[in-house]
């Protein structure tokens, strides 16, 4: 077995342990004769499976008693336009535009109501986060929309917008169990969870149950209401089984380190360890603003695309895999989620620094 430093924004890098546990179960999980790919999704056993990894995440997170967590298809895009379909009572959501994901959301969201973009960052391409304290936010907003890692761009806010009393709605798909955060400043958190949890298909959403609506227009689709979810326990139909056993398996191990601060601490110390690096470096540099820098992705540039090409080369030739950057960034990108072991990134710097020096 020769396991690569996979660097990869998503699908990405999984904790071997949990792998090595699914691995031990997935002929025959624990005496029921059959893999939890092969079983109902309406067993004795599945809702265990699904009712602990909901207790575990709620634990984690400290998701208090008056929010939902559903567990969705679709992935992340999905709620995109679940979001307004949803929460547009008005008919109105503001939306902060800090790079492609936010974006994308925003442009979904027009077709459900009018979106305001109240604040944007693609003047440079997106390598910041703009100031949110005193935002010209709707009235009639329903609410607030943030990307608040972007995975393309490796930005996240230092603190959270003003919302002036609006919900805050955040995908959190790239940071998702990275840190700890107060849920109950959010009306709605969600994330799709290959980047930082599990295989890839699969939304968690978090949300306050006052939120939930039942006075949808007509036009949303029965499994587009986050009310079908809540009141059928995320099994209105069948479930993405696996990916909600192996987000439970994640739920687990990441307690037995100790829970998210415990996260936070690591996540802090590698990426330390890159920026640290890249500040030192006359070859490389970081492409976003001290500030806003991303613990979870983190792209850097030489400047010159064929040297970027050629480091990009290296790395794979050398083990570390996934490190092209993004095309509308360039350069490389390492992301660096929960499952990176610290000396995964020391590795990465080691062989950087001793590339620059032949390459000075
Ligand atoms: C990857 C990603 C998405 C899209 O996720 P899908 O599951 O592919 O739909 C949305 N938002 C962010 C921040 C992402 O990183």
């Amino acid at each position: 077995m020769a396991r690569v430093f996979n660097f990869s924004a998503g699908p990405a890098m999984m904790p071997l342990p949990v792998l090595e546990e699914i691995a031990k179960e997935v002929v025959d999980y624990r005496g029921c004769g059959m893999s939890v790919m092969e079983m109902s999704h309406r067993s004795k056993v599945y809702q265990q499976i699904i009712d602990e990894a909901e207790a575990d995440l709620r634990d984690l997170m400290g998701i208090p008693d008056n929010y939902k967590v559903l567990f969705v298809q679709g992935g992340a895009t999905l709620e995109f336009a679940m979001i307004p379909m949803n929460l547009m009572k008005n008919g109105v959501a503001d939306y902060i535009v800090t790079g492609a994901w936010s974006k994308k959301a925003a442009s979904e969201a027009k077709k459900y109501g009018k979106v305001n973009v109240i604040a944007s960052s693609e003047d440079k391409n997106y390598s910041y986060i703009p100031d949110c304290s005193d935002l010209p936010i709707d009235d009639d907003a329903d609410y607030v929309y943030i990307c608040e890692n972007e995975t393309i761009h490796g930005t996240t806010y230092a603190e959270l917008p003003n919302t002036k009393g609006k919900i805050l709605v955040a995908d959190q798909s790239s940071m998702f169990l990275s840190k700890p955060v107060d849920v109950t400043k959010y009306g709605l958190i969600y994330g799709g969870v290959q980047k930082n949890v599990g295989p890839a298909g699969l939304a968690i959403v978090i949300i306050r149950e006052d939120l939930i609506r039942e006075d949808l227009p007509d036009f949303v689709p029965t499994y587009c209401r986050f009310d079908t979810h809540a009141k059928n326990g995320s099994m209105y139909n069948t479930p993405n089984c696996w990916a909600i056993y192996v987000c439970g398996k994640v739920f687990k191990y990441l307690k037995s380190l100790g829970g998210l601060s415990a996260m936070d601490e690591i996540n802090k110390k590698k990426a330390a360890i890159l920026y640290d690096f890249l500040d030192s470096s006359k070859l490389f540099k970081g492409t976003v603003e001290k500030k806003y820098r991303s613990l979870m992705n983190v792209p850097f540039v030489t400047g010159d695309a064929d040297k970027d090409a050629a480091v990009v080369a290296a790395t794979k030739a050398a083990g570390f895999d996934n490190l092209k950057g993004h095309r509308s960034v360039g350069g490389l990108r390492a992301s660096i989620y929960n499952a990176m072991p610290i000396e995964g990134v020391q590795a990465l710097v080691d062989f950087l620094k001793d590339y620059e020096a032949k390459n000075a």
